[in-house]
């Protein structure tokens, strides 16, 4: 005698019904009611709660002594995704190409149609390729679908539902704590979580029941001129597949390897020259080997002075933008090396050279005039300098100077 018939109802079996039964009665009204075949989502929700409860033993069991109210009080888990369960019993993705349609009563899943994971894989990029543009081959392993069974494992009637776990591949256990049921869910053992099992005889040959074998696959990634790092390029549905659900993408991810000389921002490049005294003060040339087969030549007009530190620009010099190819810019920053030392009979020519040496700063008469000399500095007296500057990081010991 059970408590109440809602469920039973929905799916218009008896209470007496097999798990044979309700499956199929189920299926009927699922795939009537199903919103893809305009049926109502409300009912078909429902519909396919009552299954779920009803298709669980455990669960059943409850729901016949002590009615939906007894279901609820056991709390945890919640309910299945509609979709997700429509999934497990017709296959990947319910078989009318897409979800969507429960996002109506409060519920914002909107997902497509089960799909297996995608199969992100990271490509380190040069800044040369980067810029030439170039196309990898690269190797990916993933599962197919064996074709000697057709996804199915074995031999036609060879795959049974596991009796085990009802087909669900989870093992749902209670324990009573205290005044609360609790649920336990776990991967049935006896069919490792498949829900299915297959003799060992009837097994396929090929993919050992396993549906899928493992195949190797080419892929062609095109990498544009212009791609920068972060980006991806897609593979729609190659990655593994499965009887059940779609296969995922397979996602290249392009991360641009440092380049020993350029640095990149954006679409402009930046470079750091190092350049002689004369030729800074006298012009001259200077060459950037480019990231494609060619070397500028850069050259600087004689009677402009490049100071330490000047950054310069060579127009259209830069990355191309991916979408036109435009070039950005190229950035040159400049340091200027000095010589050691200096030829003591040329003097008089910088002197004809160059602007006149700044005239000494004058004191008054009761300042005693010292004269020293410029060391270099060594190691011991550096660090007393280091020393003095960790000082001024900590603030009390300045504050307390000050007050002195
Ligand atoms: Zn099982
Ligand atoms: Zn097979």
């Amino acid at each position: 005698m059970v408590k109440e018939t809602k469920f039973y109802d929905l799916l218009e079996v008896p209470p007496t019904a097999s798990e044979a039964e309700l499956k199929k009665a189920y299926r009927k009204k699922a795939l009537r009611l199903h919103p893809d075949k305009g049926g109502d989502p409300e009912l078909f929700k429902e519909v396919t709660h009552a299954y779920e409860v009803l298709s669980d033993p455990d669960k059943r069991e409850v729901y016949d002594r002590r009615g939906e109210a007894g279901l609820s009080e056991q709390g945890g888990m919640g309910g299945m995704d509609p979709q997700d369960l429509f999934s497990q019993l017709f296959g990947g993705g319910g078989g009318f190409g897409g979800g969507g349609f429960f996002g109506g009563g409060g519920s914002s899943r909107n997902q497509g149609p089960r799909k297996t994971k995608d199969l992100v894989h990271r490509v380190h990029v040069s800044l040369e390729d980067l810029y030439k543009g170039k196309t990898t081959k690269l190797a990916l392993t993933r599962n197919i679908i064996c074709s000697k069974c057709a996804g199915k494992g074995g031999k036609d009637g060879a795959v049974r539902s596991c009796h085990s776990c009802h087909g669900r591949g989870i093992k749902v256990t209670m324990r009573q704590m205290g005044p609360m049921i609790q649920q336990i869910q776990s991967a049935c053992d006896e069919c490792s979580g498949t829900g299915e099992v297959i003799n060992m005889k009837d097994r396929c040959s090929n993919c050992k029941g396993k549906k899928v074998i493992p195949e190797k696959k080419f892929l062609e990634v095109h990498i544009d001129k212009g791609m920068k790092g972060g980006q991806t390029v897609m593979f729609r549905g190659e990655s593994d597949q499965s009887p059940t659900a779609e296969p995922g993408d397979v996602v290249i991810v392009i991360e641009e390897k440092p380049h020993d000389r350029f640095k990149r921002q954006e679409n402009d490049l930046i470079i750091d020259v190092e350049l002689d005294l004369l030729s800074a003060l006298a012009g001259g040339h200077f060459a950037i080997k480019h990231l494609d087969d060619r070397a500028l030549i850069v050259n600087l007009e004689p009677g402009e002075v490049i100071k330490n530190g000047d950054l310069k620009v060579i127009h259209g010099q830069g990355m191309p933008s991916q979408r036109h190819h435009e070039p950005g810019d190229l950035y040159v920053k400049l340091t200027v090396k000095f010589p050691e030392s200096i030829d003591v009979e040329a003097i008089p020519f910088l002197e004809r050279a160059l602007p006149p040496r700044n005239p000494i700063q004058t004191f008054d008469k009761h300042i005693t005039i010292e004269e020293v000399n410029l060391d270099d500095t060594d190691t011991r007296t550096r660090g007393g300098v280091t020393d003095d500057h960790m000082d001024e990081d900590t603030d009390e010991p300045r504050v307390q100077c000050a007050n002195q």
